[in-house]
């Protein structure tokens, strides 16, 4: 039987406006969820396991209220996922691609109903996401990458060779030989989500640990996975300590890929492990990972100013710069600077910050202490730094949660801390350069810093933004023009960048998943040769 996926539609992003319905019943459910404290455990072989560390989870915006507890896995228990993982494979890998489909297809339909104010609730209360933020990513990114990445499953499987005369050449897409880790960052749901299921609807069974900061939202998505039917063991949700997990995976011989989602460091020490252990392996391991970012605005002085400060502010600031691709270093043209700091400074001022719960907050708080500390460390070195200047903010506040103000810092060196490292946090630096030399200038956003995630440029005339594009095609895998350098759409901007920021493997398109496949090729001869002799041989 041939079966036809319809092509995907992204999922429409409610409003949340005061007359919305929608809106009633997502403060319903955070109530719900700020009264409840939930027991989250271990799910191993479709199994709920009440083993390990006992560690609570706490509202970054308000880290005094405990919203519940989850077990952090020991030794034992990563043993036994892998071990789940491995059996579940034979009967996942046989499924039917489209019965494999069915279930991640349930799963979209049960994120855009019944799951949706759970899923949004969680991870604004448990990552701290205003509620706008919440629906685009918990919502509809994770809808949008469970559809897409179905149809581009099919679309793959329907790639096949040239029939030749009497030849039946064909591809057959077998998962890898043995299991997948996935390891997710704490800044979106939908990559927790993405990261295991990618691999799983090639055929895959996944180990899962997810970050310890957004246990309660994967701990739903986990759940609705379940209830759409998901086999015992294909995902195994598995919160544990990192250096812990990766000892016993990596030592795996089954160990046949990794789908990574986080900082550069962590993936640099994994890529060195799996290095070190290559000969033990059954087969050479993908290694898939999407890290870093120093992500720019790249000012011109024909663009128009109003649209490039809307830009800075936005992806700079919207959940207090933890995305990937928040804009950190802005280029800003000396002609026009006066205009684009005056816009800055209007737009950051009427930015209001605090709990969740108020849907009139812009930003809410960094994800826990270790992200405000370091954060505060930074700008302590911008404001006893000769070299910069506080534009605005810079002050922080961990009494109740752990808040930072939108900070704008300015320096006079293009090679200032702020500009090349990454902060993860709501602080923007801008370096005002001599629009005169633009080549000069070009040159710095490219040498500048290792990443090569996302970057903007505004500009007007078309031979400007050639010249511009063309001169930093390596900087970024996401390029934007006239547009921030945030908010990538599944299936509308592929998204992953190069050098330190990744393999660039393009989450939530066809590249990802053929990542996660191993072809067959097939050659069956329905007229072999009966004679070892060439006819080229006769006298
Ligand atoms: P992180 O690197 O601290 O953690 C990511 C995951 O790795 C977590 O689950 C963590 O527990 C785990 N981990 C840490 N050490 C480990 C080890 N030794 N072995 C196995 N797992 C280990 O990152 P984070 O703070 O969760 O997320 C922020 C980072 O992620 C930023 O650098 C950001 O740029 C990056 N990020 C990149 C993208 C992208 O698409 N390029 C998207 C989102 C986030």
């Amino acid at each position: 039987m041939i079966y036809n996926l319809p092509k995907p539609w992204n999922e429409p992003v409610y409003s949340y406006s005061l007359v919305s319905p929608e809106r009633e019943l997502l403060k319903k459910e955070l109530d719900r969820q700020l009264n409840t404290a939930v027991e989250i455990p271990l799910i191993i072989g479709g199994k709920e396991i009440r083993k390990g560390t006992v560690k609570e989870i706490r509202c970054p915006h308000d880290h005094g209220k405990v919203l519940g507890t989850y077990f952090e896995a020991t030794e034992n228990e990563i043993e036994l996922a892998v071990k789940a993982a491995i059996a579940a494979k034979e009967k996942w890998k046989k499924m039917a691609w489209s019965d494999r489909a069915a279930v991640f297809q349930k799963a979209a339909s049960l994120i855009s109903t019944k799951y949706r104010y759970i899923l949004n609730a969680a991870t604004m209360l448990g990552q701290s996401k205003n509620v706008h933020q919440a629906e685009i990513d918990a919502t509809c990114e994770t809808a949008d990458f469970l559809r897409f990445n179905s149809y581009f499953m099919q679309e793959i499987y329907k790639e096949q060779p040239q029939y030749e005369t009497h030849i039946w050449n064909r591809m057959e897409y077998r998962p890898l030989e043995g299991f997948v880790f996935a390891v997710s960052p704490f800044n979106f749901t939908a990559i927790g989500a993405n990261l295991p299921t990618a691999p799983a609807m090639m055929g895959n069974t996944v180990v899962w640990k997810p970050a310890s900061t957004s246990i309660l939202s994967n701990y739903y998505f986990m759940q609705l996975l379940m209830e759409a039917g998901i086999p015992d063991g294909v995902i195994n949700f598995l919160p544990s300590k990192g250096s812990v997990v990766s000892k016993i995976v990596f030592n795996d011989p089954d160990f046949a890929g990794i789908h990574f989602t986080g900082s550069t460091g962590v993936f640099n020490s994994m890529w060195k492990t799996i290095s070190g252990n290559i000969e033990n392996y059954r087969t050479y391991p993908r290694i898939v990972g999407e890290t870093g970012g120093k992500d720019y605005v790249f000012v011109d002085k024909s663009a128009d100013m109003k649209a490039a400060a809307t830009g800075i502010i936005r992806a700079g600031f919207e959940y207090q710069g933890q995305k990937c691709s928040a804009c950190s270093r802005v280029y800003a043209p000396s002609s026009k600077w006066a205009e684009l700091k005056e816009l800055l400074t209007e737009m950051v001022s009427r930015i209001k910050m605090g709990d969740v719960t108020d849907f009139t907050n812009f930003m809410n708080a960094v994800i826990d202490e270790a992200a405000f500390d370091s954060t505060m460390k930074y700008i302590d070195i911008a404001k006893n730094s000769k070299e910069a200047e506080i534009l605005y903010g810079g002050n922080g506040n961990k009494t109740k949660g752990y808040f930072i103000e939108p900070t704008i810092v300015v320096t006079e060196n293009p090679h200032f801390i702020t500009m090349e490292e990454e902060i993860f946090a709501p602080v923007v630096t801008v370096y005002v350069y001599d629009d005169n030399n633009l080549e000069t200038a070009l040159d710095l956003v490219d040498n500048t810093s290792p990443y090569a995630l996302t970057g903007a440029v505004f500009a007007r005339g078309r031979d400007t933004l050639v010249e511009i594009s063309e001169r930093l095609s390596e900087t970024a895998g996401n390029f934007y023009i006239n547009d921030k350098c945030s908010g990538a759409v599944v299936g509308c901007q592929p998204f992953g960048g190069s050098r330190a920021s990744g393999t660039n493997d393009k989450a939530g398109s066809h590249l990802n998943l053929l990542r996660w496949t191993s072809p067959r090729t097939i050659k069956e001869n329905f007229a072999p040769p009966k004679d070892f002799e060439y006819p080229w041989m006769q006298e």
